[in-house]
């Protein structure tokens, strides 16, 4: 099989989510070739050919011209799939490019294996297993479902696109960076985080009670966040902080790959959940399989008498 891979960069610098585009693919055992609109000086480490369009004249993110950079690209290479990163840039093109192909377009894809897909289902409560009904699929990739089992290596080869003119009217301008998060989650040593197993606003209280016992900081997963219980800044996962605290001690959180690609480097995971078989236990040291409301406190006034 052959895949064409579209890598990432951003301001000089080649997006690691590359190299997960190119795990999957020596995971799949496809043939791969790259797309990337980046520049000599940033070069993904693979063995293939790789097709670039310099970011200067193409715009960092154009999906309307990037899509018919890469249809040229498709049209010479004619891969059975066409793999982005599940990112702000690769969920804007991809469904471009399946529409322009006529073909099946997969996000969020977790997993792959005879020929089908596996991606998250009702929030990421459930698993599916698809099978494009087209010869032909895009698919976006979760962020740290797939990673290299040792360093990148390899030279590829550059073939430079070259760009005509703008089309589809946009114009990139640039990025404004986000505030920058008030909290630091990424040095403590301790993180007590609430998920939407903590129940309701009120008992964020109770969880930052334990963070102060055990000497951390409040943490929080997306729910929790989208619901204002908790600041955007104590966010933990993809689109909040990358942490890896010595503790890391999850209250009422699933365990969704979201989640998990921002903690799971932490030294000691303890996880607390009324469901046994919540993921969150794959990546847990100690998992405890109780009702939080009741744990937290309770390990809140232990490590107070210590
Ligand atoms: P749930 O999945 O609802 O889990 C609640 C858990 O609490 C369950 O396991 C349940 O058994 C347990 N529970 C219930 N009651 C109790 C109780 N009394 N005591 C103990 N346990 C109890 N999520 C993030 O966290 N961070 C991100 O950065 C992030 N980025 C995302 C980006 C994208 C593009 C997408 C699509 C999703 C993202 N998500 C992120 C959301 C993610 O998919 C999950 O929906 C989210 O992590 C689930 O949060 P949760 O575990 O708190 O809630």
């Amino acid at each position: 099989m052959k895949a064409l891979l579209v890598g990432e960069y951003r301001d000089g610098k080649l997006l690691g989510s590359t190299y997960e585009l190119l795990a999957f693919a020596q995971k799949i055992g496809a043939q791969a070739a790259m797309f990337l609109v980046g520049s000599e000086a940033a070069l993904p480490q693979f063995d293939g050919p790789l097709y670039l369009a310099d970011a200067k004249a193409a715009g960092e993110f154009n999906p309307a011209l990037h899509k018919q950079l890469l249809l040229q690209v498709i049209e010479q290479e004619q891969p059975e799939l066409i793999v982005l990163a599940h990112s702000s840039y690769g969920w804007d093109l991809a469904p471009r490019l399946a529409l322009a192909l006529k073909c099946a377009q997969i996000s969020e894809v977790l997993g792959y294996a005879e020929g089908a897909f596996l991606a998250p289902a009702c929030n990421a409560k459930l698993r599916r297993t698809l099978k494009p009904a087209t010869a032909r699929a895009v698919v976006t990739l979760q962020a740290g479902a797939f990673s290299l089992p040792g360093e990148p290596a390899g030279t590829p080869q550059v073939k430079p696109l070259s760009i005509q003119a703008a089309v589809g009217g946009l114009e990139f301008v640039g990025y404004e960076a986000a505030q920058k998060a008030a909290v630091d989650l990424s040095r403590a040593e301790i993180i007590v985080s609430a998920g939407r197993g903590i129940g309701k606003k009120e008992n964020v209280e109770m969880i930052a009670a334990l963070a102060k016992a055990l000497g951390g900081e409040l943490g929080a997963s997306r729910p929790v966040v989208d619901a204002e219980w908790v600041d955007h800044s104590r966010q933990v996962g993809t689109t909040g902080q990358t942490v890896a605290p010595r503790l890391y001690v999850a209250c009422g959180i699933s365990g969704a790959i979201q989640h998990l690609a921002g903690m799971k480097k932490s030294d000691f995971i303890l996880a607390v959940n009324t469901d046994k078989e919540a993921p969150i236990g794959e990546v847990a040291d100690v998992l405890v399989v109780a009702d939080v409301k009741q744990f937290a406190p309770a390990l809140a006034e232990k490590a107070s008498t210590l």
